[in-house]
Parts: structure tokens; C-alpha cells; sequence
């Protein structure tokens, strides 16, 4: 049983927080005291991908530093424009696990929901970046079928909400659909992939907490962090008011180049999650998706990398070497 949310002190509005998202390149630079000129940033690239960037994810950034972590995830730079053959527009393929709007089914227990066709940041390097989101939004009518899919299949006992963002969604919606699956009697756990709570931690509200502990699903919330940096105290507080309502909280991270490929910089980012008791789950390899290759890892430097982590952290901190190859069962392990 879940504990329901004590009242909570939260003194900003977290939709008016995305509305104030910064969204230019020369807004973002001059807030971090950054010249253009050092940088090689194309307006072309953000116009296939715009920026968008929460004003409590610039706060910890570090001024006058071109090459702070968390601004090359955002930042829309000239490499992005490079076409490099393998690099594709679906790398996973997902075009053909889309059954019906709003559902990618690749595994067999777990079914992802296409929740929001919008984030609160713009990363860079996601592998969806060009995914139709258009065609996936839904009205609560479509949802129907969505959910007809998730009652026929009695395989399913999880599922995850994903987007784009499903915490861009409204919690009136979000409630809704709660419900709905809760009333299926072989779905036993939700799950939240979600990056809002580390983007803009007031996302974590009384509003949110009350249908995520009032369901009878197990919630699970995955975070994506790729960087020590992106914990502060109030993303602390914001993962500690979900674990206060009992709700488990993992975190997954993408191995970047330039951003967070060492075991240095890997262990510190496991050793502060530990901090907030959150369990690092999955390091993903970059999915090949056109735009982001100048952020990719090859396999055998990764393993290096992994290696090196494994000697200096317990195997608990360790998270999973992954990948997602299309067409399997289940992400596939990079062997030590
Ligand atoms: C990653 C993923 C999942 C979840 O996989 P786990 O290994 O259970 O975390 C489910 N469906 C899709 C399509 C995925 O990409
Ligand atoms: S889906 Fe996740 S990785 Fe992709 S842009 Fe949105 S928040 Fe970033």
C-alpha cells in the first residue's frame, strides 16, 4: 500500500515553468555569459530540432563554459547537419512495433504508451527525435483502442508510460488513463519514464502524487539523468517526495561523448543517486539516429569505460550496459 502525499510546500507552478522554457539559441548563450563565436551552433539544427530548455535545468549550468555537460545536450550545433550513413530516422525501427496510435509493443510483457507528444527539454541526442508524434496524439475517444489492445492481450502485466515526456501530459488526463488501465485486471505495475522531475523538480506536486498513489498499480518512476550535475537540491527533494508516497525510483542514463563518457564522471553520477536512494538502472549505448553521431560511443571504447567503472564502484551502483537492437526481445546486454 502506498502512503498517500503529505501536504507539501512547492512555490512554483510547474506548467508556468514550461511556458517560461527558454527556446533560442541566443537567450541560452547569453544567460550563461557564452559567445556565439566559440561555439559551433546552427540555426539550421534547430529548426529540424528546436531548443527547448527549462529555466531550472540552465540554473546548473555552469557560466562562461562551452563545454558544460549539460549544455551540449541541448545546445544545436553544426554536427547535428552531418549525414552519416547508419544513422537513420527510426533507428529502432518502431514504425513497425506501432500497432495503433499511442502503442509501441516490442517486449512481451510490457507495452509502452505513447503518453505526450512533447518534452520539456529538447535532448539532443533522443532517438526520437524524429518519431510522428503528430500521428500518436489522441484524444480520450482514441485512447480506446489503445486500451481494447492492452484488455486483449492478457500477457501484458506492465505499462509504461513514455513519449515524449508523459509527464508533459495533464494530471486530469493522466489520472484518467490511470484508471482506465487499473481496471484491467492483468496489468500489475505502471511505470514513468520521465524526465520532468529533473528538469523542473516542482513537476513532482500534490496534484501528481494523488492519482499516483491512489491506483491500485505498483508505480515505478524511471528518471533520466546523465550527469551528477543535473542533481541539486530541489531535484533531490523532488525525488524524495515521490519516495515518501512509496513509489521505487530508478534512473537511466545514455552514454555520451563529451558529456559523461568516463568512469570518473559515471561513478559520481551513481554515487549521488545513491544519495537520494535512487538505483541506477540502465547506461544506454546512443541509438543510431540521424543528428546525433557526434555523440556516439563505439562499442569497444564503451566496454572499456565499463570496465573501469565496475573496479571502482559496488556491482549494486553498476548500472546495465545496454542497447536497444531492433527486433529483439528485450534491450541486449553488452557483454563485460
Ligand atoms: C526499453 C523498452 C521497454 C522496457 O524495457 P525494460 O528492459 O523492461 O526496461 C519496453 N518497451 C519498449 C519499446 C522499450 O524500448
Ligand atoms: S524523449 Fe527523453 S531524451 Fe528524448 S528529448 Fe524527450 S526528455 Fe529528452
Amino acid at each position: 500500500m502506498l502512503n498517500s502525499p503529505q501536504p507539501i510546500a512547492i512555490t512554483s507552478d510547474w506548467k508556468l515553468e514550461l511556458s517560461q522554457s527558454v527556446t533560442t539559441i541566443d537567450e541560452l548563450l547569453d544567460s550563461l555569459d557564452l559567445d556565439k563565436k566559440a561555439l559551433s551552433t546552427s540555426q539550421q539544427a534547430a529548426i529540424d530540432f528546436p531548443l527547448r530548455v527549462p529555466r531550472p535545468f540552465i540554473a546548473r549550468m555552469q557560466p562562461n563554459n562551452p563545454n558544460d555537460p549539460l549544455l551540449l545536450q541541448v545546445l544545436p550545433v553544426k554536427a547535428e547537419l552531418t549525414i552519416i550513413e547508419g544513422y537513420s530516422q527510426d533507428p529502432l525501427d518502431e514504425a513497425t512495433h506501432n500497432p495503433i496510435a499511442g502503442i509501441v509493443h516490442k517486449y512481451a510483457n510490457r507495452l509502452l504508451l505513447v503518453i505526450s507528444p512533447a518534452c520539456a527539454i529538447n535532448c539532443r541526442y533522443c532517438f526520437r527525435r524524429h518519431f510522428p508524434y503528430e500521428e500518436n496524439r489522441q484524444s480520450k475517444e482514441q485512447w480506446q483502442s489503445a486500451l481494447d489492445y492492452i484488455r486483449s492481450d492478457k500477457e501484458i502485466n506492465e505499462v509504461i508510460y513514455s513519449g515524449g515526456d508523459p509527464l508533459a501530459a495533464n494530471d486530469h488526463f493522466l489520472a484518467w488513463l490511470t484508471e482506465q488501465i487499473a481496471n484491467i485486471a492483468h496489468i500489475k505495475r505502471l511505470r514513468i519514464h520521465t524526465r520532468l522531475p529533473v528538469v523542473i523538480p516542482s513537476r513532482i506536486d500534490q496534484t501528481f502524487l494523488s492519482w499516483a498513489t491512489a491506483t491500485r498499480l505498483k508505480p515505478i518512476v524511471v528518471l533520466h539523468i546523465n550527469h551528477s550535475n543535473e542533481i541539486d537540491s530541489d531535484v533531490a527533494a523532488s525525488i524524495k517526495r515521490l519516495q515518501d508516497c512509496g513509489i521505487k525510483v530508478l534512473n537511466q542514463s545514455v552514454l555520451l561523448r563529451g558529456i559523461n563518457d568516463s568512469a570518473d564522471c559515471l561513478a559520481e553520477l551513481s554515487e549521488k543517486l545513491f544519495d537520494c536512494d535512487v538505483m541506477p538502472y540502465y547506461l544506454h549505448l546512443l541509438d543510431p539516429v540521424a543528428g546525433a553521431s557526434h555523440f556516439d560511443i563505439d562499442e569497444n571504447h564503451a566496454k572499456t569505460i565499463y570496465a573501469e567503472l565496475q573496479a571502482i564502484l559496488p556491482g549494486f551502483l553498476v548500472p546495465k550496459l545496454v542497447r536497444e537492437v531492433p527486433h529483439q526481445k528485450s534491450k541486449t546486454t553488452i557483454a563485460p
